[in-house]
């Protein structure tokens, strides 16, 4: 008898052909997560099985934040032949529960000498004979008793949901343009799990922006690292750029051509971390700059795709997305972000395409400072 967690994924199933590909990325990304816990992780039947780790508990959350991981157990394994063990084993499972609960049996050995409905009645009844204070509910039972019969039997009562989605590096690389804000951790999250590996970009002016504001966006990076594996962060020096569109540009068109510089740097650094897209917290009206207009004209800078998956959102659901994954409150933290600093009083809210370039033209030659963001970005891999 021995405590092991099974890892059950699910949209990976029906990938066909390339099932073995994902599958083997999955387990890849599943050993990285158990790795601070000890233990061997074997792919089998379809699940992921993990025995051998240190700490139980922890190694359950780990898990619970791998994409493509569709549900997490502690379950018992033992010997299938000894009915009466499991039983005892059943009962000691669901030591401090109360309320009702239903037996759910599997039998996926089809050579075994009970079938489901007998299990489910024997053991069912075994229970109850020595704890009267449980009912049984077949409809909405408090605790659901899994018994699977394989090449040994498996007993559990607790499920954790994981996160869904595919794992990471199954779908290629995006960079994401990471602020300190609600909004674009909730973005990347979301293009991650769907097996996007990702990089970050961060845009920081400082003095405007002091180091508490840098370690804000580190920390969130490290939030979201925490889900895909690892991330690296580059924060890019904009003061420069940026004092050069204060200085140089209409006023009310300052916020979208910083946006448009934003853009084609993280482009740049998308360009030489290989990566196919970008990635925004951008949605519909939220802000002068997110107008329909405002991103037409900040997309006419970009050739690859660009990914906002909050386009839709209203910020309450971004807030709440932000709560569940667990980045809200450190986007919360009061440090100013290098946008607020440089904020105009009137920003355009529809923008000319050729009022835009022409601000742009008249900057002069900032390909330098372009280069030099580029090149002196700080590169941070967590
Ligand atoms: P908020 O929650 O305050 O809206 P935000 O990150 O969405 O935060 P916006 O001003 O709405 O801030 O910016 C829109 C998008 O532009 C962000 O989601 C982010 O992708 C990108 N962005 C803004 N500022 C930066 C920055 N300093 N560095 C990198 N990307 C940024
Ligand atoms: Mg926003």
């Amino acid at each position: 008898m021995r405590e092991l967690i099974m890892v059950r994924y699910g949209e990976i199933y029906l990938k066909g052909l390339n099932r073995p590909y994902f599958q083997n990325l999955l387990l890849s990304r599943v050993k990285n997560a158990v790795k601070p816990f000890g233990g061997q992780t074997v792919l089998h039947d379809s699940r992921i099985y993990v025995r051998g780790m240190t700490d139980v508990e922890a190694c359950i959350q780990a898990l619970t934040r791998v994409f493509g991981v569709h549900s997490v157990c502690p379950a018992i394994e033992m010997g299938k032949d000894d009915f009466e063990a499991i039983c005892q084993q059943a009962l000691h499972l669901m030591e401090g529960l109360e309320g009702t609960f239903k037996v759910y049996a599997r039998r996926a050995d089809k050579r075994y000498p009970m079938d489901s409905p007998m299990i489910n009645a024997q053991l069912g009844g075994y229970i109850l004979s020595r704890r009267p204070d449980l009912r049984v509910d077949i409809r909405t039972p408090d605790h659901a008793l899994n018994v699977e019969i394989r090449d040994y039997a498996y007993l559990y009562v607790r499920v954790y949901p994981g996160p869904g989605g595919m794992p990471v590096g199954s779908n290629g690389r995006a960079a994401l343009l990471l602020s300190g804000g609600i909004d674009s951790p909730v973005a990347g999250y979301m293009i991650a799990k769907r097996g996007v590996s990702l990089c970050a970009v961060h845009f920081h002016s400082f003095p405007y922006t002091g180091e508490r504001s840098k370690q804000k966006v580190l920390d969130l990076a490290r939030i979201l690292s925490g889900y895909c594996g690892g991330m690296r962060v580059y924060v890019v020096p904009f003061t420069e750029l940026q004092m050069r569109i204060h200085e140089q540009c209409p006023e009310d068109y300052t916020t979208l051509i910083m946006r448009r510089y934003m853009m084609r740097i993280a482009q740049r650094i998308a360009q030489k971390e290989r990566a196919q897209a970008l990635i925004t917290g951008e949605s519909i009206g939220q802000v002068a700059s997110q107008t329909m207009s405002a991103l037409a004209c900040t997309d006419q800078v970009v050739a690859g795709p660009v990914f906002r998956p909050l386009i839709g959102f209203d910020k309450s659901e971004i807030i709440a997305y932000a709560e569940r994954i667990g980045t809200y409150e450190t986007s919360c933290l009061p440090y100013e972000d290098c946008c607020t600093v440089f904020t105009p009083r009137h920003p355009v809210t529809q923008p000319k395409p050729d009022k835009t370039e022409q601000a742009e033209q008249k900057m002069g030659d900032v390909e330098a400072l372009m280069e030099a963001a580029v090149e002196n970005a700080e590169v941070i891999d967590l």
